[in-house]
């Protein structure tokens, strides 16, 4: 059996986790209304289309709820986690 993974503060790192698409997001905020942690946002950029965002990426759980709801396939699930963390900790808005 494999161990989890976890982090340096023992909190377990999920196995997928959401990679957005800024420039296919329409905005229509339904990845943020069945995101059980508040983890995803819609960042308003001062232009006409919001773009959803991931500015929560230590209380994300992984559970691809974000990624059902985009019926445009702006938020895909991806296996390179650590990848995916860094590019939410480094960039706190879709631009
Ligand atoms: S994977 Fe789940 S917890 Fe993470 S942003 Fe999407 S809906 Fe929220
Ligand atoms: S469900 Fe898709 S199109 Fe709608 S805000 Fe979320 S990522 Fe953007």
């Amino acid at each position: 059996m494999s161990e989890d993974r976890r982090e340096a503060g023992g909190k377990k790192t999920p196995d997928r986790f959401p990679w957005i698409i800024p420039f296919s997001c329409e905005g229509c905020g339904d990845c943020i209304e069945v995101c059980p942690t508040g983890s995803i946002v819609l960042v308003d950029l001062g232009k006409k289309i919001d773009k959803a965002w991931i500015t929560g990426p230590d209380t994300c759980i992984g559970c691809g709820k974000c990624a059902q709801a985009c019926v445009v396939g702006a938020v895909q699930m991806t296996s390179y986690v650590e990848k995916a963390l860094q590019r939410y900790r480094e960039k706190t808005t879709p631009e």
